[in-house]
């Protein structure tokens, strides 16, 4: 699974294993964030390896928008960048509409669906993003795919919901990238908080943006009370994975309000980092 290929014959953006690629960090605007809010969450743990920055992009020139749900407080976020008229979805989870209508109003199209992890909350809105954008790829970790279609592993049954998604298009594992709307995104498994768990980490932004998911939070970790769960390997994640980025390492969390890895490292009461 070396070098680039189709993983899912789909010719949009294309997805390959990383062998050693760098991350790199392009300056990245800062990206907006409309809408976003929702705090709460659940803790949990993400790992990073320790990357190389080659900054190519600026981050200020990339748009991220939080759409936060009010069931669960769970963001969902958009990534664009203005010289296009595509995006990626993050997390889409329950009312879906709201998301469509971000999209809408900026008159993107959906390049590809990315899912950190297969609870409930952050994928309930696939069904109908895929319904309306049904050339965008959905795509999760392979150890959390199965979580997509099965009610009782994806939690929603348990609050009587019943909640299923379309399956996977695509699978990823660790150190896998995705090319899509301009964006370059390497994938970390950061499981604790959900078996399968990974998180997008877009390297070639300045500072690096990562779309965290349920590992770690503004103060906080994902909860690891939940089926499935560990702390310890949560911790180990985000000790591993995370807290090796640079600090100014932007963290976009599927609860709560964005953080940065330096933040985090200095106060955070969960996992400190070791000195
Ligand atoms: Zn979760």
């Amino acid at each position: 699974m070396e070098g680039v290929q189709i993983k899912a014959g789909r010719a949009i953006g294309y997805y390959r294993r990383s062998q050693q690629k760098q991350l790199q960090s392009p300056v990245q605007d800062g990206g907006s964030t409309q809408s976003a809010k929702a705090e709460s969450g659940e803790p949990e743990t993400a790992s990073t390896p320790a990357r190389k920055r080659i900054g190519t992009m600026k981050s200020s020139t990339a748009k991220f928008v939080t759409i936060t749900s009010v069931p669960f407080e769970e963001n969902a976020y958009l990534a664009y960048l203005p010289t296009r008229s595509d995006c990626v979805v993050f997390d889409p989870g329950l009312e879906p509409e709201k998301i469509v209508a971000a999209i809408e109003e900026r008159k993107l199209e959906v390049a590809a669906i990315l899912c950190t992890h297969g609870h409930a909350d952050h994928i309930a809105g696939n069904r109908a993003l895929k319904e309306r954008w049904p050339d965008a790829p959905l795509i999760i970790g392979s150890g959390d795919a199965n979580k997509l279609t099965d009610a009782v592993e994806n939690l929603s049954a348990g609050f009587g919901m019943n909640m299923t998604s379309p399956p996977a298009d695509q699978t990823v594992d660790e150190g896998d990238v995705l090319e899509f709307a301009g964006f370059r995104f390497e994938v970390l498994e950061t499981p604790g908080h959900s078996s399968g768990h990974v998180v997008f980490v877009a390297s070639e932004l300045s500072p690096i943006q990562v779309l965290g998911g349920d590992v770690l939070f503004s103060g906080s970790v994902g909860r690891t009370d939940l089926p499935g769960c560990s702390f310890e390997v949560l911790e180990r994640s985000i000790r591993e994975k995370l807290y090796p980025l640079p600090d100014d390492t932007v963290v976009l969390p599927g609860h709560g309000p964005t953080t940065t890895i330096g933040e985090e490292k200095r106060t955070n009461p969960f996992v400190e980092a070791e000195s």
